[in-house]
């Protein structure tokens, strides 16, 4: 009969449950482990000051539904309607959303709740419900400064999710040294299928509840998928209505329009630091950019400017994945007519790259096994698993999405020697730009993009160059950089250098202020 004690030595060893969360912060203890940081700072970084879930409600307006063909038989008679223009906008799933002032003055023909318009087309209308969201806000930490990150509205997102994203913000913030924390947070919803008013009147209610929680001095949102300026616009102007000071609260969302208080480059700053990093890694070994060749995976607000930067650098795009589709052409596709086939052209409702005529249709599966000196991963985590990174035929993974890599294919690439260039870095242009709209908008500024881009540029490199030493165990000290206080005096991968970088400037603040902040 064992004795109490061996059925404790027995019994087994129960493992935290893997989640995103917990994955994202493999790096963390590992990087954690190896500098031997102090017990209560590791547990201060280990989970989010807070995590808030709320819920946003609004009423949706009516669509109008289009009936399969076989049903629509059934109406092969009923007249067709003339709305009135400028009260319809058309989804990209094909449904119609239908103001009420398109009914004005047209002669309507309704039959039971159907209705043909000039397309030939029968509709079903279907009167606008009431609908919830559920949204979130985690701050992740302020040791460094204003909880800072960006709104995602996507239908794949949850606690845990943003959980990760506001450390990486955390962790990115410390790498580009901007005074900031981190945070991240937005809605499940698929904007895709919402209309712009009701889009509108979901961020102005999202705002309404976040407001006690941000403030320019105290967490400051941003862009990121599925959100943008004119988003960030509305969040504005609901954070500042009636307030008398109004002026002085601009800094409260970054990511605005230039015309409203953003700063200029700030549209670009992610894909202009992504290919800053890209420019010295090369750079660094004697080459340019020019005829380099890149496969780019997600063409939004990070792909399609870091895309127009490497097309003016004489780089060569060859294949394109986002969420509808692969294009590819050996040749080089053509950046400028591809951003105005997807931006540009407004029959492109989803704003894909699928069917543009520059380039041939390829599967998701080929698209990974592209032969080309780069491969961008700019959409969503998780992209690049252990079976995408067996296939990869490429020297390096440059991230401009957050968290693309699993940590098992993390493995598979420093098996392989595939270099990368991780995330908190790569993609920490535009955070760095957030900051400076930020000051200009506390100083009542305006610089100009040049001035913007320059300090940009001295940011990503001077910041990714003291990574690239922690990784290779070399410290030294240059006109730019000085790796000396970070290194471990032996190598490391890069991505955990970069941790490193990060822990070792959060860690003095804990060192030099305590932990009363
Ligand atoms: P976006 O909404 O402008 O574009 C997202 C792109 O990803 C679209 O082209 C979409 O089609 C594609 N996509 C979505 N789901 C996909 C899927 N399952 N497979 C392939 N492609 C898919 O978003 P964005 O602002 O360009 O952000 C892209 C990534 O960069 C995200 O990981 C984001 O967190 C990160 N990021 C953005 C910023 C910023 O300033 N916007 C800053 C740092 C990091």
């Amino acid at each position: 009969m064992p004795t109490t004690e061996e059925n404790f030595m027995r019994a087994p060893v129960s493992q935290p449950k893997r989640t995103l969360y917990t994955d994202a912060m493999e790096i963390f203890h590992r990087a954690a482990d190896l500098m031997g940081l102090d017990k209560r700072i590791r547990l201060e970084l280990e989970q989010p000051d807070y995590e808030h879930i709320f819920y946003v409600t609004i009423k949706l307006q009516d669509r109008l539904v289009p009936l399969p063909a076989e049903a629509a038989k059934q109406f092969a008679d009923l007249p067709v309607t003339h709305l009135r223009d400028g009260g319809l906008e058309l989804l990209p799933d094909g449904k119609i959303i239908l103001a009420r002032r398109a009914l004005l003055g047209a002669d309507v023909f309704i039959r039971n709740g159907h209705l043909r318009l000039p397309n030939g087309n029968v509709y079903q209308l279907v009167p606008g419900e009431d609908e919830r969201f559920k949204a979130y806000r985690v701050q992740h930490n302020q040791a460094r400064g204003p909880y800072k990150g960006g709104i995602r509205y996507h239908r794949e997102v949850s606690l845990d999710l943003f959980k990760a994203l506001a450390a990486e913000m955390t962790w990115k913030t410390a790498i580009v040294e901007v005074p900031f924390g981190g945070a991240k947070g937005g809605i499940q919803i698929d904007p895709r299928q919402y209309g712009a008013d009701e889009i509108e009147a979901i961020t102005l209610r999202f705002m309404y509840k976040l407001k006690n929680l941000i403030g320019p001095n105290l967490d400051i949102p941003a862009p990121d998928v599925g959100t943008n300026p004119q988003i960030m616009a509305l969040m504005l102007r609901q954070y500042t209505d009636g307030e008398r000071e109004r002026h002085m609260l601009r800094g409260v969302v970054t990511g605005k329009d230039v015309r409203i208080g953003g700063s200029e480059g700030r549209n670009k700053a992610t894909g202009q630091g992504v290919v800053y990093c890209i420019e010295d890694f090369f750079a660094e070994r004697g080459e340019s950019l020019r005829g380099k060749t890149y496969a780019l995976q997600g063409f939004g607000n990070v792909g399609s400017s870091t895309a127009e930067i490497l097309h003016g650098l004489g780089a060569r795009l060859l294949a394109v994945n986002d969420a509808d589709g692969t294009i590819f052409n050996g040749d080089g596709i053509d950046v400028p007519s591809l951003i105005a086939y997807v931006y540009d052209n407004p029959k492109n409702l989803k704003r894909s790259v699928l069917g543009f005529p520059g380039a041939q249709p390829i599967s998701k599966r080929d698209f990974w096994e592209v032969p080309a000196d780069m491969v961008i991963p700019a959409a969503l985590g998780g992209e690049i698993t252990a079976e995408v990174a067996e296939r990869l035929k490429t020297k390096l993974v440059a991230e401009g999405a957050n968290g693309p890599t699993t940590p098992e294919a993390d493995r598979v690439l420093a098996r392989r020697g595939i270099e990368l260039i991780p995330d908190i870095i790569c993609n920490a242009g535009g955070v760095t730009v957030s900051y400076y709209e930020w000051v200009q908008n506390k100083r009542m500024e305006k610089w100009t993009e040049a001035e913007v881009n320059k300090k940009l540029e001295y940011a990503m490199k001077r910041n990714w160059r003291i990574i690239r030493d922690i990784a290779r165990g070399s410290p030294r000290k240059t006109d730019m950089h000085d790796s000396r206080p970070y290194c471990l005096g032996r190598p490391v991968d890069t991505r955990c250098a970069a941790m490193i970088l990060a822990l070792k400037r959060i860690e003095a603040h804990y060192q030099l202020e305590g932990f009363s902040q």
